[in-house]
C-alpha cells in the first residue's frame, strides 16, 4: 500500500506535456495548463486539486496544478466569494445563471431534464406531475439550476483561508440535505404554511431521483430532509367501515348521486380498490362472472402501476355483483364507471364520497390536532381501499395472505398499513357467522368510525371465503342497494 501512494507522489512530472499532449515552447504549454484547469472547475462536475492533477488531460503533481490555480487567483481568473469559495469565471456564470423560467421553458432550457422525464416515462405513469414538476418547484424556490443541484450533490471543493475544504454531497455542510431543508422552510413560508412533512415527500422523491439519474449515488433509507420515510406509516389501519356503515354509505350514494358514482362507491366498498388512478379506469370488458361455490361472483383484473403488478379482484356480495352485472349488459363496453367515453372524474367521486361520509356521522371537516390528517375527509377514495382491507380479513378468518392477493405485494402492507387488527378485534377469531352462528347482538355503530377498531357484532366474521360467498348470497338474495325496504331496517 505504501508503495502506492510513494509511486503516486512520483508521477513523472514530463515538462511541457499535458495529458497525452506535448507543447513546443513554455508559453504555450502555460496558457493550456490554465485553460484546461479553468475548463475542470467550470463544468460543474466538482474539483479538487488532486482531482485536477489526475484529471486526463492534466496529468501533473499536485504541487504544480496548486501552483496553477494560485497563479489564476491572483491573475483573477479565479475568484473567491466572501466565505472563500472559489467562483466561476464570469462567462461561465452567465450561462449557468438561474433564471425563473415558466414550467414548459425550464424543460426546454435544461436538456439533462429532458432526458431524464423521457428516460422515467417508460416505468413511471405521470411523470410530469410525479417527478419534473416537483423539481421545477425546487428549482424556482431555491433560485438554483438543476445543474446546480447536481453540483452540490456531486460535491465540490471551496477554497477557505487558503486550505481547501470540501463540501455538498448528500449529507452534512451545504449538502443536498441541507438544500432540502431549505427548500421545505421555502415551501411553507411561499407556498403552503400548513405543508407537513408527509406533504414534501414528493418533492424529496423527485429530487433524489434527479440526482441518482445523473449516477450520483445516493443511500437507501437517509433520514432528515431526504427522508422518503413514511412519517405517518401504519397511523390509518383503523381506516374503515363497519358492515353497517358500509351499507349505509352506498344507500345514500344511490339516494342522493347519479349511477356512475354511486356504483362506484358500491363497487369500490366491496372490491378491494386499486390505487385511485386504476379505479377510474376499470373497463366493462374486463369484468368476469364466475360460478364460486354454487353462485355468481364477479371478478377482474387490475393493473396497478405503482406496483407495476396484476391482482385478481373479487366481488362476492350479490348486491354488488347485481351492479356490476346490469352495468355490463347496459354498456357493453367502454369505462366501467363514467360517461361519454370519460372515465369517472375523481374529483366528483371524491366528493361525493365526503358527503356520503358525513352523512354517517364521520367527521369530513376537522384537522386532526396530532399532525395526523384527516382520512375521511383527505383521502375518500382511498379510504375505501382500507374499509375493503378490513372487509376481507374479516371474510377470511383474518387470513391476510389471502387478502394480500387481492392488492398488496406484501402481507405486511395488509397487517400494518391497511387492517391492522386490535387485540379486541382478533377476538372474533374461530368466529363464522355461516357455519358456526351465534346469537348475533346486533350493535348500532353507524356513527362509531372512532371506535372503528373494535369489532361489532353486526360486523360479519367468516371462517373463510366459502363461507362468505354462501353467506352473503343467502342473506342478500334477491336483495338490492337500491330497495332498502327488502332488507333488514338499518339502525338509525
Ligand atoms: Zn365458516
Amino acid at each position: 500500500m505504501s508503495t502506492a501512494l510513494i509511486q503516486k507522489e512520483r508521477k513523472p512530472n514530463v515538462r511541457l506535456r499535458l495529458g497525452t499532449d506535448k507543447f513546443k515552447t513554455k508559453e504555450d504549454y502555460d496558457m493550456e495548463f490554465e485553460r484546461r484547469v479553468l475548463k475542470i472547475i467550470n463544468s460543474g462536475e466538482g474539483f479538487s486539486t488532486r482531482g485536477i492533477a489526475d484529471h486526463p488531460s492534466i496529468m501533473k503533481n499536485f504541487s504544480l496544478v496548486h501552483g496553477v490555480i494560485k497563479r489564476l487567483e491572483q491573475e483573477g481568473k479565479l475568484k473567491r466569494s466572501e466565505t472563500g469559495r472559489v467562483e466561476k469565471t464570469p462567462e461561465q456564470k452567465v450561462e449557468q445563471e438561474f433564471k425563473k423560467l415558466e414550467y414548459d421553458a425550464w424543460i426546454q432550457t435544461y436538456p439533462e431534464v429532458k432526458r431524464w422525464i423521457e428516460y422515467k416515462s417508460t416505468t413511471v405513469e405521470d411523470v410530469n406531475s410525479k417527478l419534473s414538476r416537483p423539481l421545477h418547484t425546487i428549482c424556482n424556490l431555491l433560485g438554483l439550476t438543476p445543474d446546480q443541484i447536481l453540483k452540490v450533490a456531486r460535491g465540490y471543493t471551496s477554497f477557505e483561508d487558503g486550505h481547501e475544504v470540501h463540501r455538498g454531497g448528500i449529507t452534512g455542510r451545504d449538502s443536498l440535505d441541507e438544500l432540502m431543508g431549505k427548500f421545505a422552510y421555502e415551501f411553507k413560508k411561499q407556498v403552503n404554511p400548513k405543508i407537513r412533512d408527509g406533504g414534501l415527500r414528493s418533492y424529496r422523491a423527485a429530487v433524489i431521483d434527479y440526482v441518482k439519474h445523473s449516477g450520483i449515488f445516493i443511500p437507501e433509507r437517509l433520514g432528515g430532509n431526504l427522508s422518503r420515510a413514511k412519517t405517518n406509516y401504519g397511523k390509518y389501519s383503523n381506516t374503515r367501515l363497519s358492515d353497517v356503515q358500509r351499507d349505509a354509505v352506498v344507500r345514500y350514494a344511490f339516494a342522493h348521486f347519479d349511477a356512475e358514482i354511486a356504483s362506484a362507491i358500491a363497487v369500490g366498498l366491496e372490491v378491494v380498490s386499486p390505487m385511485s388512478f386504476t379505479f377510474r379506469s376499470i373497463r366493462v370488458e374486463q369484468i368476469e362472472f364466475k360460478s364460486r361455490f354454487g353462485f355468481t361472483t364477479a371478478e377482474f383484473t387490475v393493473h396497478e402501476s405503482k406496483t407495476n403488478e396484476d391482482f385478481p379482484k373479487l366481488a362476492f356480495d350479490p348486491r354488488v355483483v347485481g351492479i356490476l352485472r346490469e352495468i355490463v349488459q347496459r354498456k357493453k363496453t367502454g369505462y366501467l364507471f363514467g360517461t361519454n367515453g370519460q372515465p369517472l372524474d375523481e374529483g366528483e367521486l371524491s366528493d361525493a364520497l365526503r358527503e356520503c361520509y358525513r352523512s354517517i356521522g364521520i367527521d369530513v371537516e376537522t384537522e386532526p390536532e396530532n399532525g395526523l390528517i384527516n382520512y375521511w375527509k383527505d383521502k375518500p377514495i382511498h379510504s375505501m381501499r382500507h374499509s375493503t382491507a378490513h372487509l376481507w380479513s374479516r371474510r377470511t378468518g383474518f387470513n391476510a395472505s389471502i387478502v394480500a392477493v387481492m392488492g398488496w405485494k406484501t402481507t405486511d402492507m395488509v397487517t400494518q398499513v391497511y387492517a391492522r387488527l386490535s387485540l379486541d378485534y382478533l377476538f372474533g377469531q374461530g368466529r363464522c357467522d355461516n357455519c358456526k352462528p351465534e346469537q348475533a347482538i346486533p350493535t348500532p355503530d353507524i356513527a362509531s368510525a372512532e371506535n372503528s377498531n373494535l369489532i361489532t357484532q353486526s360486523d360479519h366474521l367468516f371462517c373463510s371465503l366459502k363461507c362468505a360467498c354462501e353467506f352473503l348470497n343467502r342473506k342478500y338474495a334477491g336483495t338490492s342497494f337500491l330497495s332498502p325496504k327488502v332488507e333488514e331496517a338499518i339502525p338509525a
